[in-house]
């Protein structure tokens, strides 16, 4: 176990109000009414005559209302001027379409994201593609699992968010941005999303993670029916270790749970996570194994039905990490259901 982390901000924001976690930087707070999320972090920044926003919160209307109230009350009648968003996910980017509307300002955003955001908002269909329910099958879920998933619908991301602004204003990894006079440096973290941009001000010592570091749970990471041989997993586990270039002593404002202190050891931490799961999983895989089969090596607590696909998504980031480092091979069996079996090299790993 190593040392827990330091939380120094003694409160949190209520919803429709801000707290100043540093000169010119507040951090708003925003529910996520999808059940086991919880809450969003969001960040205003003194920009000049205006505020630049990071993150917009879910298409919801009450968070629409929670924003009109800290508009009114809590910007010194300032406008929204700029919107950065980390990355796509909904409880992201779902406001963004209003936002920059309502404020006639621009949405800054990584080139993959924008991409992304676009592409699933309009990737809407009353009944998933057939790949999708094979990509499914191949995984071991049953025709009833099956008859469940298809009745979901497919496309769902449009539901959560705004319409998605059909201009952007790109942001790379390395870019610095000014904001209020000040330098805050993107370093673009992958396998949570295409091209996830955190937020480092050495200034005021802050760091905004995004969903990359967060500092209770890992971030999801997972892979779906439109790539199946992809690997987020190596993608994310590659990216962490630029985030080291920022000081252990940095704040992180995270999307999801409170501004902590002690980045270095969370990074250390999430990598050790992974790790250790994918050892666990290698370990399983010594007998062919089919996915759905393997959940409980990963997930202890009990499944329902939507969690059971999102489990499968993370089983099989890690399943493609372990191709990708040739422990384990994929093997169609006779039932056309993939096997996932150990090789000789992961013994010698192990
Ligand atoms: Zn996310």
């Amino acid at each position: 176990m190593s040392t827990p982390l330091d939380y120094p901000i003694g409160s949190r924001p209520e919803a429709g109000s801000t707290i100043e976690v540093k000169p010119g930087v507040l951090w708003v707070r925003m529910p996520i009414p999808i059940p086991g999320l919880d809450t969003i972090n969001l960040w205003l920044l003194a920009d000049g005559e205006g505020w630049t926003l990071v993150d917009t919160g879910l298409k919801h209307k009450p968070i629409k209302e929670h924003w009109e109230t800290i508009f009114a009350r809590h910007l010194g009648g300032k406008p929204v001027t700029r919107i950065v968003a980390t990355h796509m996910h909904p409880d992201h980017i779902g406001q963004a379409g209003w936002l920059t509307e309502r404020f006639g300002c621009r949405l800054w955003i990584t080139q993959r994201e924008w991409l992304f955001a676009r592409m699933l908002s309009l990737d809407s269909l009353p009944e998933p593609p057939e790949t999708a329910v094979a990509f499914y099958r191949r995984l071991g879920f049953d025709e009833a699992a099956l008859a469940e998933f298809r009745s979901w619908g497919y496309g769902n991301f449009a539901r959560g968010v705004t319409p998605i602004p059909t201009s952007f204003r790109r942001i790379r990894d390395g870019e610095e941005i000014a904001i209020g006079g000040r330098r805050w440096r993107v370093i673009v973290g992958e396998g949570h999303s295409p091209e996830h941009a955190c937020l480092h001000s050495p200034e005021l010592g802050l760091l905004i993670s995004g969903d990359q570091v967060l500092p209770k749970i890992s971030p999801h990471i997972g892979v779906y029916p439109s790539e199946p041989e992809m690997n987020p997993l190596g993608d994310y586990l590659a990216s962490l270790p630029r985030l080291k270039v920022v000081p252990d002593e940095t704040l992180v404002l995270p999307s999801h749970g409170d501004p902590f202190l002690g980045l270095h050891r969370r990074l250390d931490a999430l990598s050790h996570h992974h790790d250790a799961r994918l050892e666990a999983l290698a370990a399983a895989c010594a007998e062919p194994r089919v996915l759905v089969d393997v959940l409980p090596v990963l997930f202890k607590r009990e499944l329902n039905a939507r969690s059971r696909f999102m489990a499968a998504h993370e089983a099989l980031a890690h399943v493609n990490l372990l191709i990708a480092r040739g422990q384990v091979e994929r093997v169609t069996g006779a039932d056309g259901v993939l096997r996932f079996r150990a090789t000789s090299r992961s013994e010698a790993a192990a």
